[in-house]
C-alpha cells in the first residue's frame, strides 16, 4: 500500500525565529495536495511549523486522503546509539527521548546542553561536538578532532553513500545538522503522540497508515534546484522535492521505499537520483512559433519540394510539454530525454548455452578430462562456491558464470559419466559466455531523446531497469473539412453532394502515426463559422489540418482567414498532385490548409504535414525510407516539378495505378505507397530504377 494522494516536504531548521518576512535558512514547506502544486510556505519558527504540519494532517485526514510528509533530517543515529541511550534499539524511542529532554522555544533551546548530557552515555570523548554557547560545557568538545573512543560510527550507512551529507554529531557551524536532528525528532515525536494510530514512520514501520513520515534530502535533486535559480534556495527545494515525490511513477516510489534500515533510517531516493530529478523537472514549456515562420522567399514562382521541406524544417520546433510516465505505459510516446540504463544488460556474465564451465587456463589441446564439482549453475540459481582451476561445473543457459569459470563448452561437445567430463581442445577462452554489459552498460544511453517507443524499445527499457521515462505529451492534431458541398458519408443520396472522405482519412492517418486525432467536424463556406471553429480548435489542438478552401478563390475562406490573422503563406509548390497548400498560425497553432481533393490531400499530408508534425511532437525531422526498385511501367515526364504516383510492388517491379486522375480515390486504396519522380525530365521504361516509398515508411 504505497499510493499516496498528497505529498509535503519540510525543510527543517534548528535556528531561532527568523522574523515575519520570508528568509532563507528558515523552515520552508512545499506540498502537492491531491495533484495540485501549492506555493511554498515560509514557517518562521518551529512552533509555527508544528502547527502548520498539524493542520495539514488534519485537513488531509478530513478529506480522506493519504499523505506523505518528507523531512530533511536524519530519522535515526548511527547503529548503537539508540541502545546506549535508551536501552532499546528502537529509533522511535530515541524520538520520545528527545521530546522529553529537549526544551525548545522559538528563541532558545538547550540542544548543546542535551548533546553534552548524551555524550555521558558513551566512553571516551564525543560523539557530539561543537559548543555554540559562551561557557564551556563539560563533555561537549568544541572541536571534532578532540573526540576519541566513543565507540560509534561517525556516519550512518546511507550517509557514507551520499556525497556531501553532514554527520548528526556536529551540533553547530555552517551546514551542521546535529541541532536539526534533535529538534526535528522531538517535533515528530509530539506529532506521533497526537495522531498515534494514523502515522507510520519510514523505514521503521510498515506504511499501512494514512500518514507517512519519510526522511528526504533535497540535495538529491540539486541540479534541478540550481536550474530553478530561486533567490531563496530552500523555497525551490521544498517545491521541487514535493513535486518529485508526487510525480514519481508509483512503482518507482515503491522501489525507493523498499529499504531495510531498522535503526539508522534512510534517505528516500538515495541511489535513485536521476528518477527523482526527472520527476522534479518542470514540464518543458517550449517557445511559441513565430508568426512569419512559414514565409517563403519572395520572387519564387513555383517552390521546389526540397526547398519547401527545408523551409518547414527550419520554421518548426517541438511545441508539446513533457511528462514522466511508467515505461510500460509509454507505447507510442516519444522520449523527451535520454533514457539511461539503470542496470547493465546482461547484469553479470552468464552462460549462452547448456554445457560445462571451467577456467580456460587449465585446458590445452587434444583430449581433455576435467573432474566435475557437485552442484550446478542454473538461471536464477547461481552456483554457490567457486570452481578451482582444473575442475568443471554443470552450467545451464542464462546461469551466472561461477567464480573461477571463464569459458563454457556446449554439452553436445562433451562426454560425461556424471563424475568427469571429456572433450577435445582447444576451446576458445570466453567461449559461450556473455559478458556483463556486453549489450548495454549501466549508465549508458539506452535510448536517446526523440526515439519513438514501440514494443522493442519497451523491452530494452525493461531489460535495463528503466521503469519510468520522460516523454512528450501526445501531439493533438485537429482535422477540419470545409466546403458547402460536403456531407457526412451516407447522409444523402443527392449527387450534388460530396461525401466527406478527407476527414476520416486524416483522422485514421494521425492515429496510425501515434498522434491524438481531434475531430473538428465540418463547416460550410461560412467565414464566421470557420473562425469560431478555429478559435475552439486552437484551445484543444497543437496543430490543425484543414482540407478544402485553400486556393485563392472567393470561396476559399480558410485562406482568407489565415490571411486576416496575418500569418498566411500560400505555398505554390512544384508538385503533382498537390497545389494549393496554405500554411499559417491561428493563435499560435500551426494550420496546414490542404487541398480538398483527397488524392492531393493525402500526398500533401504525407510529404509535408508528416515531417512537420514530427518536429512539433519532439520526434525531430523524419524522412520516409524509400527504396530504389525497377519500374514496371512506362512514363514520360516533363521537367520542373516533382510527381508522386500511386504505386505498389508487383512481380516485375513497382506498378503504378492505371489513371493519374486525381479524382480516383480507389487508386489510393489500390496502392501500397508512392513512386516519387524527381524534378528533372524523365523517360521511364520497364526496368528503369525509380524510388518507391511504401505508405508504412511515413509512420
Ligand atoms: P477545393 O480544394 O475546396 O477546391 O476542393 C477540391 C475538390 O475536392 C472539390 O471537388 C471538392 O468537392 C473536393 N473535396 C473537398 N473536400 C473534400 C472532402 N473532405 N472529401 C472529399 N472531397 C472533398
Ligand atoms: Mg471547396
Amino acid at each position: 500500500m504505497t499510493a499516496f494522494d498528497s505529498f509535503a516536504v519540510v525543510d527543517w531548521s534548528a535556528g531561532n525565529d527568523r522574523g515575519a518576512t520570508p528568509k532563507k535558512d528558515a523552515i520552508w514547506a512545499g506540498a502537492v495536495i491531491d495533484g495540485a502544486e501549492q506555493a511554498p510556505v515560509y514557517l518562521r519558527n518551529r512552533v509555527v511549523a508544528f502547527d502548520w504540519i498539524l493542520a495539514l494532517i488534519k485537513a488531509e485526514r478530513a478529506a480522506g486522503r493519504r499523505l506523505m510528509i518528507g523531512f530533511d533530517f536524519p530519522f535515526g543515529y548511527p547503529t548503537g546509539f539508540a541502545k546506549a541511550v535508551t536501552g532499546r534499539e528502537d529509533p522511535l524511542v530515541v524520538w520520545d527521548f528527545m521530546a522529553a529532554h529537549l526544551d525548545d522555544a522559538p528563541r532558545s533551546n538547550n540542544r548543546f546542553q542535551l548533546a553534552a548530557k548524551l555524550n555521558r552515555h558513551f566512553p571516551g570523548v564525543g560523539p557530539f561536538w561543537f559548543n555554540g554557547t559562551k561557557e564551556d560545557l563539560r563533555d561537549l568538545p568544541r572541536k571534532g578532532t578532540a573526540r576519541r573512543d566513543f565507540g560509534l560510527p561517525e556516519r550512518r550507512v546511507v550517509e557514507m553513500r551520499t556525497k556531501g551529507a553532514f554527520t548528526c554529531w556536529q551540533m553547530g557551524g555552517a551546514g551542521a545538522v546535529g541541532g536539526q536532528v534533535m529538534t526535528g525528532m522531538a517535533c515528530l515525536a509530539r506529532l506521533r503522540a497526537r495522531f498515534a494510530p494514523q502515522i507510520a514512520v519510514w523505514p521503521f514501520e510498515p506504511l499501512e497508515k494514512p500518514i507517512a513520515f519519510v526522511e528526504i534530502w533535497p540535495s538529491l535533486i540539486d541540479p534541478v534546484v540550481k536550474a530553478a535559480n530561486d533567490p531563496i534556495r530552500d523555497q525551490a527545494q521544498v517545491r521541487l522535492m514535493a513535486r518529485a515525490l508526487a510525480r514519481l511513477a508509483p512503482d518507482a516510489l515503491t522501489r525507493m521505499l523498499d529499504i531495510d534500515a531498522p535503526e539508522e533510517g534512510w534517505i528516500l531516493g538515495q541511489g535513485f537520483e536521476t528518477l527523482l530529478q526527472d520527476a522534479a523537472m518542470p514540464d518543458l514549456k517550449p517557445p511559441p512559433l513565430s508568426n512569419d515562420c512559414f514565409a517563403l522567399p519572395p520572387g519564387v514562382d513555383w517552390t521546389p519540394v526540397p526547398d519547401a521541406l527545408a523551409r518547414l524544417q527550419a520554421a518548426l520546433h517541438c511545441t508539446v510539454a513533457s511528462q514522466t510516465v511508467a515505461a510500460g505505459d509509454a507505447q507510442g510516446r516519444i522520449l523527451a530525454r535520454d533514457a539511461l540504463a539503470a542496470r547493465s544488460n546482461p547484469p553479470a556474465a552468464n552462460s549462452a548455452v547448456d554445457g560445462y564451465g571451467f577456467s580456460h587456463a587449465a585446458v590445452g589441446e587434444g583430449e581433455q578430462r576435467l573432474p566435475l564439482v557437485g552442484g550446478r549453475a542454473a538461471a536464477g540459481e547461481p552456483f554457490a562456491g567457486s570452481v578451482a582451476e582444473g575442475e568443471a561445473v554443470r552450467i545451464l543457459t542464462g546461469a551466472l558464470v561461477p567464480e573461477g569459470v571463464d569459458t563454457v563448452i556446449l554439452e553436445e561437445d562433451v562426454a560425461t559419466d556424471g563424475k568427469q567430463i571429456a572433450f577435445r581442445g582447444p576451446v576458445k577462452k570466453g567461449a559461450n559466455t556473455r559478458k556483463a554489459g556486453e549489450d548495454v552498460k549501466a549508465g549508458a544511453v539506452a535510448l536517446s531523446a526523440g526515439t519513438r517507443l514501440g514494443p522493442a524499445e519497451i523491452a530494452l527499457l525493461a531489460a535495463t531497469g528503466v521503469t519510468s521515462v520522460n516523454v512528450y505529451s501526445p501531439l493533438r492534431v485537429g482535422v477540419l473539412s470545409t466546403g458547402d458541398e460536403l456531407v457526412a458519408s451516407g447522409e444523402t443520396p443527392d449527387p450534388a453532394r460530396t461525401y466527406d472522405a478527407n476527414r476520416p482519412m486524416l483522422l485514421a492517418l494521425l492515429a496510425d502515426w501515434g498522434m491524438e486525432p481531434v475531430d473538428l467536424g465540418h463547416v460550410g463556406d461560412d467565414r464566421a463559422a470557420l473562425k469560431e471553429r478555429f478559435d475552439d480548435a486552437a484551445e484543444r489542438c497543437d496543430a490543425i489540418l484543414t482540407s478544402g478552401g485553400a486556393s485563392a478563390g472567393d470561396e476559399d475562406h480558410v485562406s482568407v482567414l489565415l490571411g486576416d490573422a496575418g500569418s498566411r503563406a500560400d505555398w505554390r509548390i512544384a508538385l503533382k498532385p498537390g497545389r494549393p497548400l496554405a500554411l499559417g498560425l491561428w493563435q499560435g497553432v500551426p494550420v496546414f490548409a490542404l487541398p480538398g481533393n483527397p488524392v492531393a490531400a493525402l500526398v500533401c499530408t504525407l510529404i509535408f504535414a508528416r515531417p512537420a508534425l514530427g518536429l512539433l511532437r519532439g520526434e525531430g525531422w523524419t524522412t520516409p525510407q524509400g527504396f530504389t526498385v525497377p519500374a514496371a511501367f512506362s512514363k514520360k515526364k516533363k521537367p520542373g516539378r516533382r510527381e508522386y504516383l500511386r504505386a505498389r510492388m508487383g512481380p516485375e517491379g513497382v506498378e503504378v495505378f492505371a489513371s493519374e486522375g486525381s479524382g480516383r480515390i480507389s487508386g489510393l486504396a489500390w496502392a501500397d505507397g508512392l513512386v516519387e519522380l524527381g524534378e528533372e525530365a524523365q523517360e521511364i521504361a520497364p526496368g528503369t530504377p525509380v524510388r518507391y516509398i511504401p505508405y508504412a515508411s511515413f509512420r
